[in-house]
């Protein structure tokens, strides 16, 4: 090797490319974990599915419910169906601190209204009227399959599971889209973010009327047929749908991607990557020196706000019920100290580079799919508005971390200054006063129907959070 080369290897940051640098048995594990990973993208589709499916996995891993008092060294707390918070006890006090994991179980959709249903007068179809969560494009969520999941509750509290679409003997359903041949003044004309107007994101929900004998002329028929479907199937009645929490989802399943099946496409890996290696991270440590919490929080992609959003106070009560839990004191100051000593990692996707639109990314310092998962100082948007911006010490604590573990990983920014910018759970951990950083993989296509990641990347995640619990 020359000097100069030798100079380069020594002196030069260099991102890792996964494939090149891994072992086989690295590259094998990587593929394994994916096949897990996709069966519970494919099972959880829903804030409220992804719930469920951790109730059974803490069940089956003898994970306590900390209200009950065990004194067991695994427990968890699940609040309204929405939000969960999971703790492996370690050996020091709590209030040394713990080492946090947050990310968000809810993901961009289109719900249906509170009162949705409605026969449309020119075509007699019944139709259901939506209202999008979250930031996406409008025009990706019309003209494709979609699926209804959701609950409706019923008088005196009794609750209604709905899931419509996901097996392939059940129907789905639709927001048709306009044909081209038509769309020259309705859309063409338009900029791309107002050619689809929300009020046009009506469902088709059924076509088939009523008919009574032999008579051709009940009002409202084909909404009439829709109720006694509804009824027919879920026992409810249309007032019991305005209270209802009825979302639509891609249809579709989790699939490998590209002709090594290197990668994954699938929707609402925003953020449920990081929901599953996080989790699937704290189920797999040992020997924890400070105590491993994982944070699953709703409502991010609306401002993280409500009583199951990362605002609220779940997890600063969890964590003072976890000192009371270890026979800690859990007096304010205690628990305020225990949180300024914390260290926390908001675990969220970021923006790969996507080949087909290089501009809008800053090639040195945005995220590369397959160099491993991204360490991201700051977020935000032009001149860092609304980020968290990580101290230099934390982060340089965990680039040393991830390369003694040997974590493939890479840093990363959410596009060029100026071009746009995203925010994360970060700042609103960070008021507590903990240490925080983002990291988390790379996607592309973000908040599109199916969004793509590198089973690389989803890999390192597992293995840099798992270091974080053991070693930070
Ligand atoms: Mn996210
Ligand atoms: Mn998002």
């Amino acid at each position: 090797m020359k000097k100069s080369e030798e100079l380069m290897k020594k002196l030069k940051y260099q991102r890792k490319h996964f494939w090149k640098v891994s072992s086989i048995k690295e590259k094998k594990e990587a593929f394994g974990f994916a096949e897990n990973y996709k069966s519970f993208l494919n099972s959880c589709k829903t804030v409220r599915e992804s719930i469920e499916y951790f109730e059974k996995e803490l069940e089956k891993r003898k994970f306590s419910d900390i209200s009950k008092n065990r004194k067991e060294n695994k427990v968890f707390r699940i609040s309204r169906n929405k939000n969960a918070a999971i703790a492996v006890i370690g050996k020091k006090p709590i209030s040394e601190g713990v080492n946090l994991i947050v990310s968000h179980i809810d993901s961009p959709r289109v719900d249906l209204k509170q009162n949705p249903l409605f026969e449309d007068d020119t075509t007699n179809l019944g139709l259901m009227k939506t209202h999008y969560y979250g930031g996406i494009k409008k025009y990706q969520w019309l003209s494709t399959p979609l699926a209804l999941h959701g609950v409706i509750v019923k008088p005196g509290g009794k609750i209604v599971k709905v899931s419509i679409g996901e097996d392939e003997n059940e129907p789905v359903f639709t927001m048709p889209d306009l044909l081209p041949h038509l769309a020259r003044k309705e859309q063409y004309t338009k900029k791309i973010g107002e050619a689809i107007n929300a009020d046009t994101m009506k469902l088709f929900f059924n076509s088939i009327p009523y008919i009574e004998n032999k008579d051709k002329d009940v009002k409202e028929a084909v909404k009439l047929n829709a109720l006694i479907l509804l009824n027919e199937k879920y026992g409810v009645v249309e007032e019991n749908l305005l209270s209802a929490e009825l979302e639509l989802v891609p249809a579709g399943k989790a699939r490998d991607c590209g002709i090594d099946k290197s990668m994954i496409l699938a929707y609402g890996q925003d953020d449920r990557v990081c929901v599953y290696t996080s989790s699937k991270a704290v189920f797999d440590v040992n020997d924890l020196k400070k105590t491993a919490i994982v944070y699953l929080a709703d409502k991010e992609e609306i401002g993280s706000e409500s009583n199951t959003g990362a605002k609220s106070v779940f997890i600063i009560d969890f964590i003072a019920d976890l000192l009371k839990y270890n026979k800690e004191s859990f007096d304010s100051s205690t628990l305020r100290k225990t949180l300024i000593n914390s260290q926390i990692i908001s675990a969220d996707v970021n923006a790969g580079i996507n080949p087909n639109f290089p501009q809008v990314h800053e090639k040195e310092n945005a995220v590369h799919l397959g160099f491993g998962v991204s360490v991201t100082k700051y977020t935000g948007s032009g001149g860092k508005s609304g980020s968290n911006d990580a101290n230099a010490e934390f982060n340089a604590k965990i680039i040393d971390l991830f390369n003694q573990e040997k974590i493939n990983w890479q840093i990363g920014a959410l596009g060029k200054v100026d071009e746009g910018g995203g925010g994360t759970i970060a700042k609103f951990m960070a008021e507590h006063g903990a240490e925080v950083i983002d990291c988390g993989p790379g996607v592309l296509s973000m908040h599109a129907l199916y969004e793509l990641t590198s089973k690389a990347d989803v890999y390192s995640a597992y293995k840099a959070y798992k270091a974080f619990f053991e070693k930070a």
